[in-house]
């Protein structure tokens, strides 16, 4: 199936690490023209180097270091897109972002600020800063990257579960204010075997388990029908299908991509 990707123009936020990377080199690969941010500069490098080792030419990749989280960071890297993009983008992925493991008694009120903060304004900034460029498309789509806690809380990552239900409904408002111009979606990532669950086998409480063992254990622990963690290649497939033209008529919805962890109908 033609995605229609050739020549679109997408923006990935927090593109230079797991899921996000994985979306930019899929996108290069359909013959998209790449936008990718993040804040580390090394890692801005290294994954720009990354994606432009097999076939994308430089000029279809732009990489810039920018916080979402930082209004004017992120109205700059816009105004940047913009003139390197011709004033047009046709595709928004909000993806930049990390959870938060605590219970309700661990979570204190700055940490509970911090982490609606980090969900609420990383989608907010960059729809705003976006959204001309985006009306200047003939098939422009938001995507954003959240997680199955939105339908199916964690006690152990309350702040996370409930500030991701709150995203979840704002994504499904703009579904209705954005259309029919601009179409809205989600995905609701289980556990993908990308940054933040590196970083947790790291910090893992039995050092002698090797990263295999390790992510066993969780799948197992979870009860994943499916046996394992997800790739970030499984995760960047859904995404780039629901930013493309071959998704036309959906908008609002959210699609899953869990391993068949979630237990609701
Ligand atoms: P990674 O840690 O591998 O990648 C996160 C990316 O976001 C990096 O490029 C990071 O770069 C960037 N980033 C983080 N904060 C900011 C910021 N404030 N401004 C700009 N860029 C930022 O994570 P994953 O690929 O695992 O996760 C991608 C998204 O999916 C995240 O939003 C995550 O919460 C969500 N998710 C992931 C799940 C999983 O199991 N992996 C499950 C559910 C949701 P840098 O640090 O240099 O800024």
């Amino acid at each position: 199936m033609d995605l229609g990707l050739a020549n679109r123009i997408v923006v990935v936020t927090g593109g230079t690490s797991g899921i996000g990377l994985e979306t930019a080199r899929i996108l290069l690969a359909e013959g998209a023209r790449v936008a990718i941010c993040g804040r580390d500069r090394e890692r801005l490098r290294s994954a720009c180097s990354n994606l432009l080792e097999k076939d994308a030419a430089s000029e279809r990749l732009l990489a810039r270091r920018c916080d979402v989280l930082d209004r004017s960071e992120v109205n700059s890297f816009a105004a940047e897109v913009a003139q390197w993009a011709g004033g047009r983008i046709d595709a928004l992925i909000n993806n930049a972002g990390q959870g938060r493991v605590s219970t309700f008694s661990e979570t204190d009120d700055e940490a509970w600020r911090d982490e609606l903060n980090l969900k609420f304004f990383s989608q907010i900034f960059p729809l705003r800063a976006f959204r001309p460029l985006l009306e200047r498309s003939d098939a422009a789509a938001i995507v954003g990257v959240n997680s199955l806690l939105a339908l199916q809380p964690e006690p152990h990552m309350v702040c996370t579960s409930a500030a991701r239900a709150g995203v979840q409904s704002l994504l499904k408002s703009l579904a209705s204010e954005f259309a029919p111009r601009i179409r809205v979606n989600s995905v609701l990532l289980g556990l993908i075997d990308s940054g933040q669950w590196e970083r947790r086998f790291v910090a893992r409480a039995d050092q002698s388990q090797s990263h295999e063992q390790w992510l066993a254990a969780l799948a197992r622990q979870k009860g994943i029908p499916l046996a394992r963690l997800g790739q970030a290649q499984e995760a960047a497939r859904a995404i780039v299908f629901l930013c493309s033209p071959a998704a036309s008529y959906v908008t609002g919805a959210s699609l899953e991509i869990s391993g068949g962890v979630s237990r609701h109908i």
